[in-house]
Formats: C-alpha cells, sequence, structure tokens
C-alpha cells in the first residue's frame, strides 16, 4: 500500500456517510425548533484565538494543538473545537447589535483537530456538533441549552444517558474556592504530577480534572465547589435544579466536574454514556456550559454565553443500526435491451432524475438478465425496460418489482407516467 490516511483520521465512506447525514439532519430539525440558526466558521484560526479561549494551561492548548506558521508567517491552529471560532466570530461580525435577536443562538457542526494518541473514541480530526447561545444569563436558558442536548440525543434512540451537572458559582465563588483549593493542595505539592504541580500554580481547578492516579487520590478530598458558593449562586443553581426537575430530567450533581478556566461560571454539564461500545466504561459524548466571561476575553464587550459540544465519532457508536433511518430506495432502474436503447437511456435517464425520482441503470453492457438482478439488488421500486420495439412504438415496459404488475407507458411522457403510478 503506497499511501495510507494520516493517524488518527478515518474514511467515511458510503455506507457510513449516509448515517452520518441522518444524524445531522435530526440535529438539524431539533436545533431548529429550538430556534438555533447554523453558523460555519473556518476551521483554522489565529493560534491565540484557541491559546486565550481553552488557556494555557489547558490539555488543548499545552498539548494537542495542530499548529502552524503559513506562508506569510502567520501563526495558524486547525479549530480543536467549536466555540472559539464562533466567539470571534460573533464579535467580528457584531451579532451583538441591536439588528439581531437576543439570546443569538446557533449551531455548528464539522470536523476538529487534536493531536491525541488515537484509541477507540479518540481521534486526530474528529466531528463535534454544537450550539452556542450569547447575549443572556438566564437560567432558563441553561435548562433550555441542556434539554436541547438532551432531546436530540433522546431523538436519536440513546436514552441511557447520565446527566451531569455541577456550578462554578459566579466570580466572587470562584475566586473563594480557587484559594480554598491552593490552601488545601499545597502541603501535598510534592504528591502532585508535574503537570499539576503547574496547576497548582496557575489554575488549581484544573487539578481536578487530572488523569494522573496519584493527583486523583487527593482529589477526593478536596473542598467541594458547592461548600464555596454564595447566596446568589446556591439560589440560582437551586433554581436551575428546579427547572430540569420541571422538564423531567434526571441528573446527579458532580461537584468535581470543572472547566479550569476564569471566564466560565455557574451552569456546567456533561451527559455520560456507560456502553458495550466502550467495554462498559463510562464516556463523555457531550460536555457544555456556560462562559460569561469568554466573549471580553477575546476582545468583545462582555456578554453571557452557553454552549456544548458533542463528539460525533462516539455517538455513532452508540447508534443501534435500528435507530438510524437511512432511506436509500431506487425509483427506477432502467434496463436496456440494445444499442439503440442503451444510447436513448442517456436522455431517458435524464428526464426521470429532473423529474425528482432517482434513477440508475447498467453502464457494463451486461444482458437482460443480470440487469435485472443489479434492479433486484438495488431495491428498485419499478424497473423500465426498453429496445428497439419499444423505441419504434414509443412505449415503455414498467414493472413494479415487488407485486410484479406490469404495464406499457408513452415513452415521451415516462416521468410524469412513472409519477402517476407511483401515485
Ligand atoms: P476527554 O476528557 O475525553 O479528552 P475533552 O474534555 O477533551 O474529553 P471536550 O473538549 O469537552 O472533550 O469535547 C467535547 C466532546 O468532544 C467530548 O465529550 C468527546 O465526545 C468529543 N471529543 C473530544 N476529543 C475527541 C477526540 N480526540 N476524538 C473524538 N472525540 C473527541
Ligand atoms: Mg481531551
Amino acid at each position: 500500500m503506497r499511501y495510507q490516511k494520516p493517524k488518527g483520521t478515518a474514511d467515511i465512506l458510503p455506507g457510513e456517510s449516509e448515517k452520518w447525514q441522518y444524524v445531522e439532519n435530526v440535529a438539524k430539525d431539533v436545533f431548529n425548533r429550538y430556534r438555533f440558526s447554523e453558523i460555519r466558521t473556518p476551521i483554522f484560526e489565529s493560534y491565540e484565538v484557541f491559546q486565550r479561549s481553552s488557556g494555557d494551561t489547558s490539555d488543548i492548548v499545552s498539548k494537542e494543538m495542530y499548529d502552524f506558521k503559513d506562508k506569510g508567517d502567520r501563526h495558524i491552529a486547525l479549530r480543536p473545537e467549536g466555540t472559539a471560532g464562533v466567539v470571534r466570530a460573533y464579535i467580528e461580525n457584531k451579532l451583538y447589535g441591536p439588528e439581531y435577536q437576543r439570546p443569538y443562538k446557533v449551531w455548528y457542526k464539522g470536523p476538529m483537530f487534536r493531536y491525541e494518541r488515537p484509541q477507540s473514541g479518540r481521534q486526530r480530526q474528529f466531528h463535534q456538533i454544537g450550539l452556542e447561545a450569547f447575549g443572556s444569563d438566564s437560567p432558563e436558558l441553561d435548562a433550555e441549552v441542556i434539554s436541547v442536548g438532551l432531546n436530540f440525543l433522546n431523538e436519536l434512540g440513546i436514552d441511557n444517558l447520565k446527566v451531569a451537572i455541577n456550578t462554578l458559582g459566579d466570580p466572587q465563588s470562584r475566586t473563594d474556592y480557587h484559594k480554598a483549593l491552593v490552601d488545601y493542595f499545597t502541603p501535598f505539592k510534592d504528591q502532585l504530577s508535574e503537570d499539576s504541580k503547574t496547576r497548582l500554580e496557575k489554575n488549581p481547578l484544573r487539578i481536578l480534572d487530572s488523569k494522573d492516579d496519584s493527583d486523583k487520590k487527593l482529589v477526593e478530598n478536596a473542598p467541594s465547589i458547592l461548600d464555596y458558593l454564595n447566596d446568589a449562586s446556591k439560589a440560582r443553581f437551586e433554581y436551575l435544579k428546579s427547572l430540569l426537575g420541571d422538564l423531567g430530567i434526571n441528573y446527579v450533581v458532580d461537584p468535581t466536574m470543572v472547566r479550569g478556566l476564569d471566564y466560565y461560571n455557574h451552569t456546567i454539564f456533561e451527559f455520560m454514556v456507560t456502553d458495550p461500545a466502550f467495554n462498559d466504561k463510562e464516556i463523555t459524548v457531550l460536555a457544555g456550559g456556560r462562559y460569561n466571561g469568554l466573549v471580553e476575553e477575546l476582545g468583545g464587550k462582555p456578554e453571557p454565553g452557553i454552549g456544548f459540544g458533542l463528539g460525533m465519532e462516539r455517538l455513532m457508536m452508540l447508534l443501534k443500526d435500528d435507530d438510524i433511518k437511512v432511506e436509500d430506495d431506487l425509483d427506477v432502474y432502467l434496463v436496456t435491451i440494445g444499442e439503440k436503447a442503451e444510447r436513448a437511456s442517456v436522455k431517458i435517464l435524464s428526464n426521470i432524475r429532473r423529474a425528482g425520482l432517482s434513477a440508475d441503470k447498467d453502464y457494463l453492457q451486461r444482458k437482460i438478465k443480470a440487469q435485472f438482478k443489479t434492479a433486484n439488488h438495488l431495491n428498485a421500486r419499478y424497473t423500465v425496460t426498453i429496445g428497439d420495439t419499444e423505441l419504434e412504438n414509443d412505449t415503455a415496459n414498467v414493472k413494479n418489482m415487488s407485486t410484479g404488475e406490469q404495464v406499457s407507458v408513452s415513452l415521451t411522457n415516462l416521468p410524469e407516467e412513472l409519477k402517476k403510478i407511483e401515485g
């Protein structure tokens, strides 16, 4: 084999791509119902957009970025996630302006890039679907964003989800908690991983997210954010929980769940599944939260925002074939007998397709029997047979492949006749 795809990438082939389209269509339907519109931003941005958005101490920026200098010596990065680019576009296009609806709600889908060790459900080019809502700090919007994600997955037949929520409180609660974490971890500094020693200086919240075993042990007894919430933040969280209750959403509060950056606050959430597709290990499919400081961080005026991103590859692994409704039925298979019919078939096919029906034929000069076999194989609803006689008489033989019924119709009006038969 001469060339292989780059490590950590995948070809999505026909047979599979229909499933992706199905999922993307459901996303579009559900998100539209919630009045989110699609936004498409570049797959690369200035490095700094992600650096500022994800933060220097994040795995994304410190280890996983696909970045390079372009020919004009600009520092560019392939996007590792969707939010930063959307926020950049929100500011650059002044989408906070009075002519726009608030909250300003958008969704996106597309490839993301992270230099990671490839494994099941973890690629270097992977795909996310996500959404963002700007310009409202309302807890009702938090509940809506959680529920749109859940409804999307439910509509795909995925309902064994664990919805984990947490709050990071307002900036004051965060500052208090930050200090409590520093006080707690500092005496154990020597036992922390190298990464977490740095985090302790720069961003202690991230220690809670560490995958290192010795860090994890220390994290078990770390103070909980819930004990550092001020009254307003506590009341807000209680209200959100009651809204989720109204929506009939079963959730668990996970006080160790964090987003390490200062501009995250209040609500954060993750949807998890334990599924045979992942050896019954719990994995996160969707993750999101409120990021009221991010727009300002990227150079805009302060504007609240909230959103989530979900991994398509992990989602596809969870989908059972029964959950996916793929329509690839063929309306018409054209069977030709002889050279004249073969030539005429080019125009006939074109007419059928222009009339809105799907149609195909044999391009390998095979015998009639083989052509019918292909028609069966392709699940054609009808075959249309033409030979010299049909061409002379301006007729065509139409056969209903499920009933075996045959009728002779006008060849000139074939598309109309077919549509009549179809009803
Ligand atoms: P993890 O802890 O699994 O690395 P993460 O915190 O890096 O996840 P997010 O940045 O929150 O993930 O991205 C949201 C979702 O995108 C994840 O829940 C997952 O479904 C998906 N995802 C993230 N990285 C990858 C990857 N390398 N390959 C495939 N899907 C991914
Ligand atoms: Mg990761």
